[in-house]
């Protein structure tokens, strides 16, 4: 398994590539979308594998059914749970989202001892996802100067032609940088956006590690758009172990 990291999260966490499970085919081989054409049995396994990188029991290891909205939900709760963003306080546990070109983003606070899982596509951007589990960690007794993030691999820049009514929406919330202008069109920076949604909400700059890598541009990983759709999606996990 090759996992990316952010050496500012002090805690065990990963952006996983493809690489190290049991997927074949389009999934190969990490794949761990349930609702994606994959056999159960592959990504059970591979689920298993991501448990034990992450330090814990299979039971352990919290996720929840995606649906592009902004809803933060505390661990542990069973994954049929609709909701886009899952933080635990509870030792020994983890929380992850899956994506193939939404932007993971995993948050600890290190005082708090607390730890959330974010999956932020272009709608869960717009509607601040990322701020929703800063609010929803205060609520628990975060403090947001206290919290480091990573942003991890998804669509970036080069990549996420969008068009004119999108950036239009974006731009209604987002600073100018967030649209990249090119001859072939308007393309979105939705890991920017992410970002400047994070030091809006109270999360200083230095304390927030953009990793700057495309699922699009990098075959390492499954991207939704480059695979058109048949691919397999990646499971990115935080640990609560301080
Ligand atoms: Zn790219």
């Amino acid at each position: 398994m090759e996992l990316i990291t952010s050496k500012l999260l002090e805690v065990p966490h990963g952006f996983p590539t493809r690489e190290g499970g049991v997927s074949t085919g389009v999934w190969a081989s990490l794949n761990a979308g349930s609702a994606v054409g994959d056999a159960p049995e592959a990504v059970a396994l591979n689920l298993g594998l991501l448990a034990a990188a992450a330090g814990v029991d299979g039971d352990r290891l919290f996720g929840v059914t995606q649906v592009h909205g902004e809803g933060v939900v505390e661990a542990p709760i069973g994954a049929q749970t609709e909701a886009d963003a899952i933080w635990t306080g509870r030792a020994g546990d983890a929380v992850g989202v899956r994506t193939a070109d939404c932007v993971p983003l995993l948050l600890v606070d290190p005082v708090g001892q607390r730890v959330a899982a974010v999956h932020a596509g272009w709608k869960g951007t717009l509607a601040q996802i990322a701020a929703r589990t800063v609010e929803a960690l205060a609520r628990a007794g975060s403090r947001p100067a206290d919290l480091r993030a990573a942003i991890g691999p998804s669509i970036g820049p080069c990549c996420y032609a969008v068009g004119e009514d999108l950036i239009a929406r974006f731009a209604e919330r987002f600073p100018s940088g967030i649209c990249v202008r090119r001859p072939a069109g308007p393309f979105l920076d939705l890991p920017l956006a992410v970002q400047t949604t994070l030091m809006r909400a109270g999360v200083p700059a230095a304390q927030i590690d953009p990793l700057g890598l495309c699922t699009a541009c990098d075959p390492r990983f499954f991207s939704h758009r480059r695979d058109r759709g048949l691919t397999g999606r990646h499971f990115s996990f935080v640990t609560c172990r301080f």
